[in-house]
């Protein structure tokens, strides 16, 4: 897929160089599995260099005023977006995502850090009343200072904008840890944010193995927060390595999301949302539709009209053929997660529906082609029913009753997203108050709008991104109260 083999080093105050120990790691293409880069593997004294540089930037970076910051930052963006091809082709080599998906991922981060410029200039304090005349009393947010980035591989860009959007704009500078899976792209970004305009150390790029690495950044005392996504395990182990240095963290983890499908949904609409939610970027989402509850009056109308959804999808080479729907999955993993998924289910007596393993016609020697795939009858016994498949493959079961919907919907330990499909106004209100999620889209699929906050509940998250509320997770407050 590529002729030569990519040379990528680490990121440090606006300047390529090699790691501590010259140690470096491979990026494979998961369409052919050709070696696509040869990456700098950052050490623990790389992360001490990234720190400096950062709290160097920091200083300069926090004493602009918010509309200094904000301009500077519309000013690099203006120059990501001339580099989004080239980003997004990183993105297809190391990824396997189609290329259009790409750069759109790549102009939807810029509008994210886009917004968040614009908030900037709108972070209010608060002025109180106080028990005595010669009080006065100010409460103030001040930029927490260098966080730490870490960022999973199946939205590499996407994701890190969300965090980058709102600790750029408070005044904070950072350090990315992209996942070694796909370090190209985030890095990519990252650089060209600064061939923009943006101060060399404000944003370091430091590419490694999280085990080490990303737990030398979680656990470095003068690393004032860690912004996360990815797997809630993983989630788990850092927030409790953040304990010793108490640092603000934010998470953004699993989800195995359900949709309710009602009598009277519009079975067209749901069943292409459906589709889009189950199967885009291979269900390599957190936000994928996972499980179905379909009302049994409409179940084999739904079947039928998902099936045929599913069929339209094209897969194949995601450089060579750009606007293709799916490309190979990212990740070995992840197509044996979703084979042992499919697996189980008919061996407890799933019917298949559509798909079911690879596609007749390899799109790639890889092996990482999955073709979407189809459950029906499936029980809450199944793995594919409990557990996050992050791959192509969606269960589906009959209900009759609302009630009983809306509990074998909640019956998980994650609550990120549910999403209810019906025409009736009192049941869209009652059901999304009912669902335990942090985010419940009604007869729609667009889930992450950059005004909407995204908190994962229970084992979905902690903290929250996207909205104007993100900021205060970079943001620390002061009361200040002087006697006059
Ligand atoms: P992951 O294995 O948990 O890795 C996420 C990031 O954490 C990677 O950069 C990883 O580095 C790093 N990491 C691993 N162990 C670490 C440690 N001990 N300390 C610090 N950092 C560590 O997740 P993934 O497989 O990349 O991503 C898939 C998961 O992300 C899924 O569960 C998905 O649901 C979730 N996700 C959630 C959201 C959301 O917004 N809620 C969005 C997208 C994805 P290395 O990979 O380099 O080792």
């Amino acid at each position: 897929m590529t002729s030569a083999p990519i040379l990528h080093d680490l990121f440090i105050d606006g300047r390529e160089i090699a790691a501590d120990d010259g140690r470096r790691f491979e990026v494979h293409s998961p369409h052919d599995g050709t070696l696509v880069a040869s990456v700098a593997s950052a050490t623990v004294a790389d992360v001490d260099r990234a720190v400096a540089a950062a709290e160097r930037a920091f200083r300069e970076w926090s004493a602009l005023t918010a509309y200094e910051r904000e301009a500077a930052i519309r000013r690099a963006t203006a120059h990501v977006r001339t580099c989004a091809p080239e980003i997004a082709r990183l993105m297809a080599l190391e990824q396997g995502k189609p290329l259009n998906q790409g750069r759109s991922e790549v102009i939807g981060a810029c509008e994210t850090i886009d917004y968040y410029a614009a908030e900037a200039v709108r972070i209010e304090g608060t002025i109180n009343p106080t028990e005595h005349r010669n009080f006065r009393s100010f409460v103030v947010h001040q930029p927490i200072g260098v966080c730490a980035v870490i960022t999973p591989w199946n939205y590499p860009v996407s994701l890190l904008s969300w965090k980058l959007g709102p600790a750029l704009a408070t005044g904070c500078a950072v350090i990315v840890k992209p996942t070694t899976v796909t370090p190209l792209s985030p890095a990519a970004f990252c650089r060209a944010l600064v061939a923009g305009g943006l101060p060399g150390g404000l944003i370091n790029v430091l590419p490694g193995p999280g085990s080490t690495l990303g737990d030398a950044l979680v656990r470095h005392p003068r690393i004032a927060k860690i912004a996360m996504t990815g797997s809630s395990a993983t989630g788990k182990r850092i927030l409790a390595s953040a304990a010793s240095t108490l640092k603000k963290v934010s998470l953004e983890l699993g989800g195995q999301c359900p949709a309710i499908i009602c009598a009277d949904a519009d079975l067209a609409n749901a069943a292409k949302v459906a589709a889009y939610k189950g199967f885009r970027n291979c269900g390599q989402s957190c936000s994928s539709i996972n499980r179905i509850y379909v009302h049994r009056d409409v179940a084999a109308e739904f079947l039928d009209r998902l099936r045929s959804e599913a069929e339209k999808l094209t897969l194949g080479d995601p450089v060579a053929n750009p606007s293709v729907d799916l490309g190979p999955m990212a990740t070995a993993d992840g197509v044996e997660t979703s084979r042992e998924h499919i697996a189980d289910a008919l061996a407890h007596g799933a019917r298949l529906v559509a798909g079911g393993g690879s596609p007749k016609t390899p799109a790639g020697p890889s092996g990482r082609y999955l073709m979407p795939t189809i459950l029906a009858e499936a029980t809450a016994a199944m793995r594919v029913m409990r557990e996050e498949t992050f791959g192509p493959v969606i269960g589906v079961a009959a209900f009759d009753d609302l009630d009983a919907a809306v509990r074998m919907a909640n019956d998980s330990d994650y609550g990120l997203v549910s999403y209810l499909f019906t025409r009736d106004l009192a049941a869209a209100h009652r059901v999304s108050e009912q669902l335990e999620a942090g985010t419940v889209c009604v007869n729609h699929g667009a889930v992450n709008t950059n005004y909407g906050p995204y908190a994962g509940w229970k084992d979905s998250g902690y903290g929250l991104e996207l909205s104007r509320r993100a900021v205060f997770e970079y943001l620390k407050v002061k009361h200040i109260k002087i006697q006059l």
